[in-house]
């Protein structure tokens, strides 16, 4: 069968690809949507039951469809919560919006075209018949389409260091994986854990350690040792922000920032005042530029700019002024065996020393830092055949301003975009469903105005 649009992916952003093709294309219309995830719509962000898995946007930014801006609070509602706009939901309940929305779009039976969804892996993809692309599927199938919208998500990023020497027995207590919550049954009330990264996946894997009846000691291991801050309670209002005054260089722009901090009672409003203008602020940045930020302000980007629920911050803050968790600052250089625990060796930062952190268990929570296309063998197979170019800072692929595929190789006239972290070469800003869900609203467009449909 060929499809008139294909989405590979089952996370978020594949949904709202499907969403938007659902309200947009014609009902003589064929869409596929290819995810190897048992939950359509939940990916990694919002599979989990725990309520202390919070959004760490307000609910009032989470509505799916953008042209629908109160959706999601209209939901809560429509579920008997007692939350506001401006309140931080579960994770879990967002899942659970985001199928139901789903489910209530393709209800409509007899207004929409047709929409299959394979669950499957997209294993390869080659071009076909000079119109089409075409995927191998794990379950042995093959399904081509005119138009394709990768929403492949981030990988997990691999560890840094092998393994290789640490026993079996050892090995099974190394969590690469975090997201599948399994592994906190076998953890012991006493067991001493290592954390490696100090994002919000640490924070996250802490709070479900506590749920769990952890009460054993938490090391956590990052380069800088920082942590992500938290949402005020009363958030302070953006201040604006003009994208054409900023400086274009690196440091002069973060001296502009720090200088307008000071100004302000509340940093938070500068934070918020930049999101709108991120994707253009990033685009105006030369590559140099863009790969200094990577280089250097990065950790202190995310702290300030991807923070956590008021009351999820200080449930956290609580575990460190206990000492519960501690921070070690350093460069991960060895994971061995010594008595029955894992030993992991790391330089201390900014010295030359080697300091060790012993523990039953480390658990690997650098997976959202950018794994590029290292972590997906379909990226990698399509890489090799030229349908896809790397982006030159290894964040994802190149698409351009309407994140449609850059790729010269190719000769086909189907046509193929990305959804989601795969395009922050281009925009950055581009892996929280603020963002995603108008790049998903604007690909649909693009693809309906092109008019690809039989007989729309
Ligand atoms: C723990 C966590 C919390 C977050 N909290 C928030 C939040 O509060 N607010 C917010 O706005 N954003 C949040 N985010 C950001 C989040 O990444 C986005 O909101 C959104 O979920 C991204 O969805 P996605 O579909 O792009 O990626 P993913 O959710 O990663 O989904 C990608 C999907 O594609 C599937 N897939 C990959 N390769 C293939 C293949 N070859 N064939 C078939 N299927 C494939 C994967 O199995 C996966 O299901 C959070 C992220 C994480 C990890």
């Amino acid at each position: 069968m060929i499809y008139d649009v294909i989405v590979v992916g089952s996370g978020f952003s594949a949904i709202a690809v499907t969403c938007n093709l659902i309200e947009q294309l014609p009902v003589s219309a064929k869409v596929a949507v290819v995810g190897d995830d048992p939950g359509f719509g939940r990916g990694t962000a919002y599979r989990t039951e725990l309520y202390l898995h919070r959004l760490n946007v307000p609910a009032g930014r989470m509505s799916l469809l953008p042209h629908h801006p109160d959706d999601f609070v209209d939901w809560l509602k429509s579920r008997g919560r007692q939350l506001q706009a401006g309140d931080f939901a579960s994770r879990s309940d967002y899942g659970l919006y985001v199928r139901d929305t789903l489910a209530r779009l393709l209800r409509k039976r007899d207004g929409r075209c047709r929409v299959d969804f394979i669950k499957a892996k997209a294993a390869g993809c080659v071009e076909r018949y000079a119109s089409t692309l075409a995927f191998h599927l794990g379950n042995g199938d093959e399904i081509a389409g005119k138009n394709v919208v990768l929403c492949l998500g981030v990988g997990n990023a691999n560890l840094p260091v092998d393994p290789a020497g640490v026993p079996p027995f050892l090995r099974s207590r190394i969590i690469e994986n975090p997201w599948r919550l399994s592994w906190l049954r076998r953890v012991a009330p006493s067991d001493a854990v290592c954390i490696l990264g100090s994002g919000l996946t640490m924070i996250d894997q802490v709070l479900a350690l506590r749920a769990h009846g952890h009460r054993g000691r938490i090391d956590v291991l990052s380069r800088r040792g920082l942590a992500p801050l938290g949402h005020a309670k009363m958030p302070p209002a953006p201040l604006p922000i003009d994208v054409e005054r900023l400086p274009r260089t690196i440091s002069v722009l973060l001296k502009t920032l720090r200088g307008k901090s000071r100004e302000v009672a509340d940093w938070r409003s500068v934070m918020d005042g930049l999101r709108p203008v991120t994707q253009a602020l990033w685009q105006r940045l030369s590559s140099e530029e863009r790969a200094r930020f990577l280089r250097h302000a990065l950790p202190w980007w995310n702290i300030h700019r991807h923070r956590v629920a008021p009351d999820v911050f200080a449930a956290f803050e609580k575990l460190v002024s206990d000492g519960t968790v501690r921070f070690h600052a350093g460069f991960l250089k060895s994971l061995e065996a010594g008595q029955d625990r894992l030993v992991a060796g790391y330089r201390v930062r900014a010295k030359r020393e080697i300091a060790e952190i012993g523990a039953d268990w480390l658990v690997n929570c650098t997976g959202m830092e950018r794994a590029g296309l290292s972590h997906s063998p379909l990226l990698k197979e399509m890489s090799r055949f030229q349908l896809i170019v790397p982006d030159p800072l290894g964040l994802g692929i190149q698409v351009d301003a309407a994140s449609e595929v850059m790729a010269p190789s190719r000769s086909s006239s189907a046509r193929l975009f990305a959804v989601g972290a795969l395009t922050a070469g281009q925009f950055w800003e581009i892996t929280a469903v603020p963002d995603i869900r108008v790049q998903a609203k604007t690909v649909v467009e693009e693809i309906v105005r092109a008019r690809p449909v039989s007989d729309a």
